[in-house]
């Protein structure tokens, strides 16, 4: 037998009716809480993206559908894009005051207040995404991160990785180190300081102002994420190469900052929920990632005759010895940045010994 809407909702205030009789009947057989009144936690997210921006924006969406979903209302989260409720650059300030509860961002971003910050979302020549995740979750390195965050009435948590990124857009070949002198490049965060060293201009730019400044020519070259959000913002358009790979962001990590009063007033269960929620976000955009990444790399090459280019050996090599001066250098300025760092290299050179004989050994014979 079926039941019809109206009989359902009968039955279900049946079921209360009984429920409540039990309650005043014998008190140890239903706790007085389940039968308050539901009330809901009102929550805001704010972010460093665009509304509904692809693959970065819509992964914040996702954290506020998920805790949404799984609080079976108890808890709404709404979601503000950069510039909606307050700025890109002022997420960090508003949850740790408490005017959102709720921040997705890059922790790159908060270099200039945890000098440690940019360890727990990318580092030059470092951890890929999933050797981001294991360090975090299983390397001590969230703990840090708790730590570094505590000061600001802040916990962070990892919410999304967009994997490996490519190495950028430019309308010259990239055969010596030379040849990035005096380059006006859009390339931010340590990368960006790498870059500097190697005797560019590097230049800091939200993702909304990369395609005008390289069609008018105050950018010479430019990187942003991958194929996905390169050809969202049809960079193609302006540039001719695009180079791989990002050893500037090998996996940036995404955060989500909730604001530590409000997330300890909640019940277990819903901080539980409140946390897998990012934890289930984290697995969905790198899979969404890879999926639309690898679609989107044969529209620009296929379609638009994108032009792919791998940067030479000798100009990474020297890349790289330039990121470990960076970032020795962030290290040694910082007491907690350089227990961060001594935390994450010490697991980027076990881990590499592994991913050596795991899945880099595995990719090489894949291509043989
Ligand atoms: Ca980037």
């Amino acid at each position: 037998m079926s039941l019809n809407r109206r009989d359902f909702i009968g039955a279900l205030a049946g079921a209360t009716a009984v429920t409540s009789l039990t309650a005043c009947g014998d008190k140890e057989s239903a706790s007085p809480q389940t039968l308050a009144p539901m009330e809901t936690v009102e929550w805001k997210m704010v972010t460093t993206w665009p509304k509904n921006f692809p693959g970065l924006g819509t992964g914040a969406n996702r954290v506020a559908e998920l805790i949404n979903t799984m609080s079976g209302g108890r808890m709404n989260v709404k979601v503000y894009g950069a510039g909606e409720m307050v700025s890109a650059f002022e997420v960090f300030d508003a949850v740790s005051r408490g005017n959102a509860q709720l921040g997705h961002a890059g922790a790159y971003y908060w270099k200039g207040k945890i000098p440690a910050a940019p360890f727990f979302s990318s580092v030059p020549f470092g951890l890929t995404a999933s050797e981001m995740n294991s360090w975090l979750y299983h390397g001590g390195g969230l703990e840090l991160w708790e730590e570094a965050y505590a000061p600001f009435n802040l916990i962070p948590n990892p919410a999304g990785n967009a994997g490996t990124q490519m190495g950028g857009w430019f309308n010259k070949e990239i055969e010596s180190l030379a040849d990035l002198k005096g380059l006006k490049m859009r390339i931010p965060g340590l990368g960006g300081e790498v870059f500097e060293r190697a005797g560019g201009l590097p230049v800091s730019l939200p993702g909304g102002e990369i395609f005008p400044s390289m069609q008018s020519g105050a950018l010479d070259a430019t990187e942003w994420v991958g194929p996905y959000n390169d050809l969202a913002f049809g960079i193609y358009k302006a540039a001719k190469y695009y180079y791989t790979p990002g050893w500037h962001e090998p996996g940036t990590s995404m955060e989500c900052m909730i604001n530590a009063e409000a997330f300890y007033a909640l019940p277990e269960d819903l901080q539980s929920i409140v946390r897998n929620a990012m934890k289930v976000v984290t697995l969905e955009m790198m899979s969404e990632y890879t999926a639309q990444n690898q679609r989107a790399l044969q529209t620009l090459v296929d379609e638009h005759g994108v032009e792919l280019r791998h940067f030479p050996d000798s100009v990474l090599k020297e890349l790289k010895v330039l990121s470990a001066e960076v970032v020795e250098e962030l290290a040694a300025s910082n007491e907690l940045a350089g227990r961060v760092w001594a935390s994450q290299k010490a697991f980027t050179q076990q881990v590499t010994r592994w991913t050596n004989v795991s899945e880099y050994a595995y990719m090489r014979a894949r291509n043989l």
